[in-house]
């Protein structure tokens, strides 16, 4: 489905579930898939994806980012919805895509006060095709929910290289990131501003690694405490 027609879709059709087509009343997904998506419960080690019951990370501390993800990429429903919003470019998607994160995210033991939102962004000529970061859609929703700021001009994609899905080998995927992000120099660090703790969002995470090159450089420009948070989490 192009562009245009996945925004018609939004407008005419909103009475169908986004996960299984069932027929609504109301809303964007049906109540049989909504229970069908079963949350994480834990925060999870940037650096080797374990379970960090108690939110301490005794197994990699150095890591410069907590990991977040709702759910298991191989969950159906999430994995429909994801889709939808990405491939299908159902933009309505993104609202109960961030609801099932920020219900995720309120049972973790985060403040997110004094938190900023910004999504993983997307590179000019990503952003020419499909239209829109997918991220930025989610992240916008998520920080309305929790009523804190979302910044999606401060962390940009400056090189553009293949998508990480036709990547399998780890170390090819880090590669295939490394120096891509950039923090645009006007919105670096400044005393007293929301530079401190920083919620990074992105649709899917696998291999960690545009988590971690992402996490890296708003490190390096001055971000203190980072939790990076994806709407699934793939193998
Ligand atoms: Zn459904
Ligand atoms: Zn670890």
């Amino acid at each position: 489905m192009n562009r245009d027609a996945g925004f018609l879709m939004d407008l005419f059709f909103p009475a169908e579930c986004l996960a299984c087509g069932a027929r609504l009343a109301r809303g964007t997904i049906c109540d049989k898939c909504r229970i069908g998506i079963i949350p994480h419960r834990t925060a999870f080690c940037g650096t080797c994806a374990a379970p960090l019951p108690g939110f301490r990370n005794i197994c990699h501390p150095d890591t410069p980012y907590v990991m977040g993800a709702s759910g298991d990429y191989r969950n159906e429903t999430l994995r429909a919805l994801i889709h939808a919003l990405k491939f299908g470019h159902i933009r309505g998607a993104a609202a109960p895509l961030a609801d099932i994160l920020a219900h995720y995210f309120a049972k973790l033991p985060i403040d997110h006060r004094n938190c900023i939102v910004i999504p993983v962004p997307i590179s000019k000529e990503r952003m020419r095709e499909r239209g829109f970061n997918q991220a930025a859609l989610i992240a916008e929703h998520f920080a309305r929910f929790f009523g804190i700021p979302h910044k999606k001009d401060i962390l940009i994609r400056a090189i553009h290289r293949g998508p990480q899905s036709e990547l399998s080998d780890h170390a090819e995927r880090r590669e295939n990131v490394r120096g891509c992000y950039a923090v645009r120099t006007h919105t670096e660090r400044r005393p007293g501003t929301e530079w401190g703790k920083v919620i990074l969002i992105d649709d899917v995470t696998t291999s960690g690694a545009t988590f971690a090159e992402a996490a890296r450089t708003l490190r390096s420009a001055g971000a203190r405490k980072i939790f990076a948070l994806a709407i699934a989490k793939a193998a």
